[in-house]
């Protein structure tokens, strides 16, 4: 039976939706009539609570438990996960495309000696590897390709472009792996920088009503907030609003700012740039007022 590991992004004791849209995904990727177990890779310190909650969503949990994990840091991970890769033979390692995932993807593959298909949007097992879709030119083409082999794969998943189906209740087998002493020296942590103090996440948004240059001038995001009120919406923009200094940059959607995955997105006064809508993902009924 296939292996499919999952490395699980977490913050602040919270698991990133990221890893239940990988999980989903790497259920499809067993072979027809053999089914698959999925597991996942946590790195973290003090995680043995994210890891009980785990539990639903995977078949086994690989647990890298230390104070040397407490941040971040892809050269460490990198070595870990090599490690296990060596140990387990999984089919495909996923990992999702976040600044994490983009640290440690490179070094992985490398290690590990195996071909990476990075910002995937798709992803299937074919019948001499693995296929998938990515965008190119920041989203205006896409673009299949794939990797031919028994297994060893790897590949970064694009959060928000696969849907997190209901936890199978797999009743996760818990694994405490070994951290060594000396891991990855390289990199020392300087500092966090928290977000800006009343920031919206509007990633998680169900509903946004997002204003563009079209509304012309900044006494008008007045009109666009009460209408987001009414609406039970949050408000979001492109980057010339931000550029202007009319919204934070945490507000901007686009390959340059923030990928959301609304179930309803307004789009008033924007001209629908791929930069823009790049940052638009899954199905979100979508009208503009132009
Ligand atoms: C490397 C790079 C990265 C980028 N990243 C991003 C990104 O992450 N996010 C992003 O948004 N952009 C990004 N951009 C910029 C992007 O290319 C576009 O310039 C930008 O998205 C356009 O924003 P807009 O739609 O607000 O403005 P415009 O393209 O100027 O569109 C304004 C629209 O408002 C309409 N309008 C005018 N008056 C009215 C009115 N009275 N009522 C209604 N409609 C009206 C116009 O017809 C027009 O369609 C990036 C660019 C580069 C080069």
């Amino acid at each position: 039976m296939r292996l499919i590991l999952v490395l699980v992004e977490h913050s602040g004791g919270v698991v990133d939706d990221s890893a239940f849209e990988l999980a989903s995904a790497a259920r499809k990727l067993g072979e027809p009539g053999e089914g698959v177990r999925v597991g996942a890779v946590l790195l973290g310190n003090d995680v043995s609570g994210i890891a009980e909650g785990l539990g639903r969503w995977f078949d086994d949990i690989y647990v890298f438990d230390s104070p040397r994990l407490q941040v971040p840091d892809g050269v460490a991970g990198a070595e870990l996960l090599a490690g296990l890769i060596e140990q387990e033979q999984p089919f495909v390692t996923l990992i999702p495309h976040t600044n994490t995932g983009m640290d440690l993807a490179p070094a992985l593959a490398i290690r590990a000696g195996a071909p990476l298909l990075a910002d995937c949007i798709t992803l299937e097992a074919t019948e001499d590897g693995i296929s998938a879709v990515r965008t190119r030119y920041g989203g205006k083409v896409h673009a299949r390709i794939s990797a031919a082999g028994t297994g060893g794969f790897m590949a970064t998943l694009r959060p928000g472009s696969f849907a997190a189906t209901e936890a199978p209740g797999a009743g996760g087998e818990l694994h405490t792996m070994a951290v060594p002493e000396g891991l990855a020296p390289q990199r020392r942590f300087v500092e966090t920088i928290a977000p800006e103090p009343g920031a919206v996440d509007i990633s998680q948004a169900e509903v946004l009503v997002a204003v563009g240059r079209g509304i012309d001038e900044e006494e008008h995001l007045e009109i666009i907030r009460s209408l987001a009120r009414a609406m039970g919406a949050e408000i979001a923009c492109t980057r010339p609003v931000v550029d202007k200094g009319w919204l934070a940059k945490s507000y901007q959607v686009g390959t340059s700012g923030v990928a959301v995955k609304p179930k309803v997105y307004l789009a008033i006064g924007i001209s629908g740039s791929y930069q823009h809508t790049g940052g638009i993902k899954g199905a979100p009924f979508i009208a503009a007022i132009n």
